[in-house]
């Protein structure tokens, strides 16, 4: 969520890519090996982004993807991502918050964070692309510390923390004006797969921290490797314009002056965390996770194969509930939801996409244009099978389904 997607990444995503995708330098090292190996036309160009009528989901604007990945550094982005397209302000909609399973995970890594970097009183923590802030707010209040978070999507009236006296908001993109800000940890959560000049955003946080080598970082993102291996296509979409693994994202912090001190996956293995320490110039590679330069060549390369299995076991499915005049609801109206619909046709089994966030009630879904709604409009529905769009949710869904009486077949995706 940084400036630099205005400020950087429209001249070169248009300036490298627009032409001739696989003849263009990777963002993440300059390298010219880049391989072309997954293409979708005319996806929605924003999935987080709630539309208040169903007219303007069904024309809101649509973009490709073409995914590149560098055989020089590993790194996997979207060419054809026009930044022009972008729009994140106050009504993007991407908080998990309502959820008690995301609520545990995030207490968990603000504890670990604070037990690690020593966080606490008079110390400073920033977070880059904070979105509502409920990391940062989590981490001042269990630590005592202070917090600067930046964010555009950034909603004043939606936090009520104690500790909202020791924090500053910006609600605006990271980018250089912000650079005199001085903090003693800086965090980036669910950001960097949003930014296309990845090298540029990276350099910049570097020069943001200078000499002050205490500082540590911490960054939470999705894992591609993940996504590779099982084809789950609803993963990639057009929001995420960069994709990493545990060794193209070290490989990135490495070249611009960062040691790594844990690069990890959690949540399942679906996101990938990663420490570093400022250093003076690049580092060497030291931990044996990094080395996945030629495992994700080969996934790569049986990518699409994969997603067609995918896409071929969701159809059967579809085919099934259709001949025996079942109805199917999806729970999940994030952005896996968003890919999903733009891939699978289900409109003439699906009954309802619910969500437990209640600020989503009523919106509309770019692109198929379905209204999400919570989740007692099952109570009337009563769907034969309910398509879980994150399986981390299963057992809480599982049990919201329960209580109102509801026991349909689950799909976990
Ligand atoms: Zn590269």
């Amino acid at each position: 969520m940084t400036e630099l997607r205005q400020r950087l990444a429209e001249p070169l995503a248009r300036s490298h890519y627009a032409d001739s995708a696989t003849a263009s330098p990777c963002q993440a090292c300059g390298s010219a090996a880049l391989e072309s190996f997954y293409e979708l036309n005319n996806v929605p160009a924003h999935s987080c982004l709630l539309l208040p009528t169903r007219k303007e989901a069904l024309a809101f604007p649509r973009g490709d993807l073409e995914l590149v990945f560098c055989h020089d550094c590993g790194f996997i982005a979207n060419a054809r991502f026009d930044i022009g397209l972008n729009q994140y302000s106050a009504a993007y909609e991407e908080t998990q918050a309502f959820s008690p399973r995301f609520l545990k995970f995030l207490d968990e890594i603000c504890q670990d964070q604070i037990a690690r970097f020593g966080l606490s009183p008079g110390v400073t923590a920033l977070e880059i692309g904070c979105g509502k802030g409920e990391f940062l707010t989590r981490l001042c209040e269990l630590s005592g510390c202070n917090g600067i978070g930046i964010d555009p999507g950034y909603r004043p009236e939606r936090n009520q923390s104690s500790a909202a006296g020791r924090m500053t908001f910006i609600r605006d993109l990271y980018g250089p004006r912000y650079a005199h800000l001085q903090a003693d940890y800086v965090s980036c959560r669910h950001t960097l797969e949003h930014i296309a000049p990845v090298q540029e955003f990276m350099r910049l946080v570097r020069e943001t921290i200078g000499n002050r080598h205490y500082v540590n970082v911490f960054f939470e993102l999705p894992d591609m490797e993940r996504v590779l291996e099982t084809g789950v296509f609803w993963d990639v979409y057009y929001e995420h314009c960069t994709y990493f693994t545990r060794g193209s994202l070290a490989r990135l912090f490495r070249a611009q002056g960062f040691d790594i001190q844990r690069l990890y996956k959690a949540y399942d293995g679906q996101y990938l965390m990663i420490e570093a320490t400022p250093v003076n110039g690049p580092t060497t590679a030291s931990l044996p996770q990094e080395d996945d330069l030629g495992s994700t060549a080969m996934l790569v390369k049986n990518f699409t194969r994969e997603v067609n299995n995918r896409l071929e076991e969701l159809a059967a499915a579809a085919e099934g509930w259709r001949k025996s005049g079942k109805t199917v609801a999806i729970w999940g109206s994030g952005s896996k939801c968003v890919s999903l619909l733009s891939s699978l046709q289900l409109d003439d089994v699906l009954g309802a996409i619910v969500d437990i966030n209640p600020h989503k009630h009523g919106k509309f879904l770019a692109g198929s244009g379905w209204e999400i709604q919570g989740p007692d409009a099952l109570t009337a529905l009563r769907p034969d099978a309910v398509i879980i769009m994150n399986s981390i949710y299963t057992e809480e869904i599982r049990h919201e389904l329960a209580t109102r009486g509801l026991q349909p077949q689950l799909l976990p995706l």
